[in-house]
């Protein structure tokens, strides 16, 4: 009992401290609208029957992975992994083991992203693991700075709908779950996106007419994708040098003013040719 409650309010605590510390704030560009789809751990279903669906609505999504979770019963296999790619999803990471990064020491976190690392590298040679989800949601705000020496951007699960700014190492991510009302919230958001441009980060796990609580059936996804793209949003998968960011940002707190422009080192898509329909990626972690 005394373990769940010191747990949680070092939950909320993170929770609250982590928006507040070590920001790599980025500047959206202006009147851009960009959804992002994405699986995370992910069960075999999503790798499957999700991927049908998204692409069907000719979109991508990012699928994060820890790959030791790879060949359990319901999980997704070698084979899937390879097609997603294949198919232009962006693979992301989500540690080896699934870790919770909220308890984990330092060095408990640094072999398991190496591990994952590795595992992927092993599969998929010269496509590095690029972007990363916090398992479960947790981290540990001081972590925040370590692991973006190594990702493009890391996704959390607070939820938001990003207008203007982003923090890269801390970005929304908004449950897609068929349950509890969600795909209404998500389709409100994207209504909010159509009037004002922005950056939607949605995340589910598995896809089936009969999801788990932490899934969404196809149904659900299809009218979320119908729906962005009628907002006239880009759902593919985030590519850093030519989407939403037009420049990379530096350690100012999050309620500070961005930084305007300061050339080519810190711009990431200032010079980006026009992109395509994207729906990007990112997870309950
Ligand atoms: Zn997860």
């Amino acid at each position: 009992m005394l373990r769940r409650l010191i747990d949680s309010a070092l939950f909320h605590g993170s929770r609250w401290v982590a928006p507040r510390v070590s920001p790599r704030l980025a500047r959206l560009a202006p009147g851009r609208r960009w959804v992002s789809i994405c699986f995370d751990d992910f069960p075999r279903s999503a790798a499957r029957l999700g991927a049908e669906v998204v692409e069907a609505q000719g979109a991508r999504a990012t699928y994060y992975v820890a790959m030791g979770l790879i060949g359990g019963e319901d999980s997704f296999t070698r084979d899937d992994l390879l097609r997603l790619s294949a198919r232009g999803h962006e693979v992301g990471c989500h540690s080896y083991s699934h870790l919770d990064l909220l308890t984990a020491r330092t060095r408990t976190i640094e072999t398991d992203l190496a591990l994952n690392a590795a595992a992927w590298a092993s599969l998929a040679p010269g496509k590095p693991l690029r972007h990363f989800a916090y398992p479960y949601g947790r981290l540990r705000p001081s972590q925040k700075a370590r692991l973006g020496q190594r990702f493009l951007s890391m996704r959390s699960i607070f939820p938001g709908l990003h207008r203007d700014r982003v923090d890269l190492n801390l970005l929304h991510g908004n449950k897609l779950y068929s349950e509890g009302g969600h795909v209404d919230r998500a389709l409100r958001l994207i209504d909010q996106l159509a009037g004002g441009g922005g950056w939607l980060i949605l995340f589910t796990h598995d896809v089936s007419d009969h999801p788990t609580r932490f899934g969404v059936t196809p149904r659900d996804l299809e009218r979320v994708l119908r729906a962005s793209a009628s907002a006239g949003a880009e759902t593919e998968v985030p590519r850093m040098r030519d989407v939403p960011v037009t420049f990379r940002a530096t350690s100012r707190p999050a309620s500070a003013p961005a930084p305007r422009p300061a050339g080519p080192a810190a711009s990431a898509g200032a010079s980006a040719p026009p992109p395509r329909r994207r729906v990007s990626a990112a997870g309950a972690g």
